[in-house]
C-alpha cells in the first residue's frame, strides 16, 4: 500500500536524542516498510560531531525490529532509507546554519525539531521566511510553549516563517485510529446524540493513570509535572473530541473548527482547592518493584513541589454541557495503570416498585490503547428475575497498523494536518490550566502525598 507523500526530505533536528532513538526512527520504520512513503529521504543533524557510520548505526539499531518482520518490499524500502541518508552537525541556533542546511535539501522538507523547547524556539528565530524554501513544514513537539503568552509568542515566530497548514503541532497521544473511534461512536450511532447531554449525562471523567514512575526523566518531568505534562495537551485534546457538537466531515477544518469552540467554552474556575487537587508520589512499590520517594529521586528538587498526580474540574459554558462536570485526571506511579474516557449517565428518573437489587448508573466507557469500549447496564438478574444485576457490553475497536509516531509521520509527510493541534488551540489550552498553575504556585492548593503503587492518596478514592 503506498500513500502520497507532499515531502520529499524528513530532516530531524536532535538526532542523538531520546525521542529520536526510541519513538520517531521506529514510526518511520514501519510507515516505510508498509509503503507509506515511497520515494523520502531522511536526514539527521545535531550538534554532536557524528560520523556517518554512527547514525547510520542509529538506523540501524531502531529499524531493527521492523526489519525483522517486514516482507521483501518492506525490507528494500528499509535499505533504501538507510543508503541514502545523511547526517551534517550543526548548531540550529546558530545564525544561517539551519537555512544553509535547508538549501541543500532537496524539497519540500518536513523539519522535525526533536530538541528541547527552548532550543526549538531559538531555532525557529533565527530563520529568516526568505530564507525557508517554499513548501516546508514545521513540526514542533509538546510541550509547545510553557503559558498562555509563551505559546502565542511560539506561534508568531512560526507564522513569520510559514503557512499555517505547514505547521504540526503535534499530540501522539491520539492516533488517528482513536481519533475516528471516539467520532464513528459518537456521530455514526442515532442511539447516542439524543442523550449526550446534561439532560442524560451527570459527569464526563477522562483518565489516564500509570504504573510507570518517574523512570530517569527527572531533568524534563520535573520542570513540568503531570498538569502540564498530561492534562494540558493530552486529556484536554480527548475532552474536546468527547465533548464537539458534530462536524460535517472529519475533515481537519471542520473538526478542528469543533474542536476549537469547545475549548473556548471550557475554563477551570475558582475555587481551585474544591475544583482542583495535587499530589506526589513517596516511595513504595508496584507489582513487587521498589519505587523510591519522588522527592529524592536523581534531578528533583523537592522545594519546586512538582505534582506526580493532578485533577482538575473543567466546565464547559454552552448549551449542550452546562453544569456537568469534565474531570481530567493523570499520575504517575499508580497501583492500576487505567488509560480511559468514563461517561456516568444520570439515574432513570423512575424505578419501577418491585426491582430490588444493584441500581448503579449506567456508565460508558471508552479505552485508549488498546482502544476498548464497553457499557455497564443494569439487567434482571439470574435466579430472580426482579432483582437486577450489572452486565458488561464489551467490544474490540480497530486499531492502526502503524506505531503512533507512524501515524504523527504520516499526517506530516502526506500534509494532513488531522492529528496536530492548531495555533489557536494550542494558546487556549494554556488559557485553560494557566489560572491553576498560578493557584498552584501560590500554594492555594495543598501539595497531598500517595505511596508509590496505590490509587492516590486516600481521600481520593472514587
Ligand atoms: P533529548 O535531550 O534527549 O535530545 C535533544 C536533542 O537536541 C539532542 O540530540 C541534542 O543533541 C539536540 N540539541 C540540543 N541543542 C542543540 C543545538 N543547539 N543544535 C542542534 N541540536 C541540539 O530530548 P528528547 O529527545 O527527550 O526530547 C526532544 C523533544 O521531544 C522535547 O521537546 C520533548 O519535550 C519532546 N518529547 C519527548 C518525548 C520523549 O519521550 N523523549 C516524548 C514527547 C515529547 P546534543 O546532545 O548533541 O546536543
Amino acid at each position: 500500500m503506498t500513500s502520497q507523500t507532499s515531502v520529499k526530505t524528513l530532516l530531524i533536528l536532535g538526532a542523538s536524542g531520546d525521542l529520536t532513538g526510541r519513538l520517531l526512527l521506529p514510526g518511520l520504520a514501519r510507515l516505510v516498510a508498509r509503503g507509506h512513503a515511497p520515494g523520502l529521504v531522511l536526514v539527521g543533524a545535531g550538534s554532536d560531531p557524528w560520523t556517518p557510520e554512527q547514525w547510520l548505526e542509529r538506523i540501524e539499531e531502531s529499524f531493527a525490529d521492523e526489519n525483522s518482520q517486514a516482507e521483501a518490499y518492506g525490507r528494500r524500502e528499509l535499505k533504501r532509507i538507510r543508503e541514502s541518508t545523511s547526517y551534517h552537525q550543526l548548531d540550529v541556533t546558530g545564525e544561517g546554519q539551519l537555512a544553509g542546511l535547508l538549501a541543500q535539501l532537496e524539497g519540500p522538507v518536513a523539519v522535525y525539531f526533536a530538541l528541547p523547547p527552548r532550543i526549538s524556539q531559538l531555532a525557529c528565530e533565527a530563520l529568516a521566511s526568505d530564507r525557508v524554501p517554499a513548501g516546508t513544514r514545521l513540526v514542533m513537539e509538546k510541550p509547545f510553549g510553557s503559558s498562555e503568552e509563551s505559546a502565542r509568542h511560539l506561534n508568531e515566530t512560526l507564522a513569520a516563517l510559514v503557512p499555517e497548514d505547514h505547521i504540526h503541532r503535534v499530540d501522539h497521544f491520539l492516533g488517528k485510529a482513536t481519533v475516528l473511534n471516539i467520532l464513528g461512536l459518537r456521530f455514526a450511532n442515532n442511539f447516542l446524540e439524543p442523550v449526550w447531554n446534561r439532560e442524560h449525562i451527570e459527569k464526563v471523567e477522562i483518565i489516564f493513570d500509570e504504573d510507570l514512575a518517574l523512570e530517569g526523566r527527572a531533568r524534563y518531568y520535573d520542570g513540568a509535572g503531570a498538569l502540564r505534562d498530561m492534562i494540558q495537551s493530552h486529556l484536554l485534546q480527548i475532552m474536546a473530541l468527547m465533548a464537539i457538537e458534530p462536524p460535517a466531515s472529519v475533515g481537519e477544518r471542520d473538526l478542528r473548527d469543533a474542536v476549537a469552540t469547545v475549548l473556548r467554552a471550557s475554563s477551570i474556575k475558582a475555587p481551585y482547592a474544591r475544583n482542583t487537587r495535587r499530589a506526589r508520589y513517596t516511595a513504595g512499590s508496584i507489582d513487587g518493584r521498589k519505587v523510591p520517594d519522588y522527592a529524592k529521586e536523581t534531578g528533583v528538587d523537592a522545594s519546586r513541589g512538582t505534582e506526580t498526580l493532578a485533577e482538575v474540574q473543567v466546565e464547559i459554558d454552552n448549551w449542550r454541557w452546562q453544569g456537568v462536570p469534565f474531570i481530567l485526571r493523570s499520575g504517575k506511579a499508580l497501583g492500576n495503570k487505567r488509560k480511559e474516557a468514563v461517561v456516568t449517565f444520570r439515574p432513570p428518573p423512575h424505578l419501577p416498585k418491585g426491582f430490588t437489587g444493584v441500581d448503579a448508573p449506567n456508565q460508558l466507557r471508552i479505552g485508549f490503547g488498546p482502544d476498548t469500549l464497553a457499557f455497564d447496564v443494569d439487567v434482571n438478574g439470574p435466579g430472580n428475575v426482579l432483582s437486577l444485576d450489572r452486565a458488561t457490553l464489551k467490544a474490540e475497536l480497530s486499531a492502526s497498523d502503524l506505531l503512533p509516531y507512524g501515524e504523527v509521520l504520516e499526517g506530516i509527510l502526506t500534509g494532513d494536518p488531522l492529528l496536530s493541534v492548531r495555533a489557536d488551540t494550542a494558546e487556549d489550552c494554556w488559557r485553560i490550566v494557566d489560572p491553576v498553575l498560578k493557584a498552584w504556585a501560590r500554594g492555594s492548593v495543598p501539595l497531598q502525598e500517595y505511596p508509590a503503587g496505590t490509587s492516590g492518596p486516600g481521600d481520593w478514592l472514587a
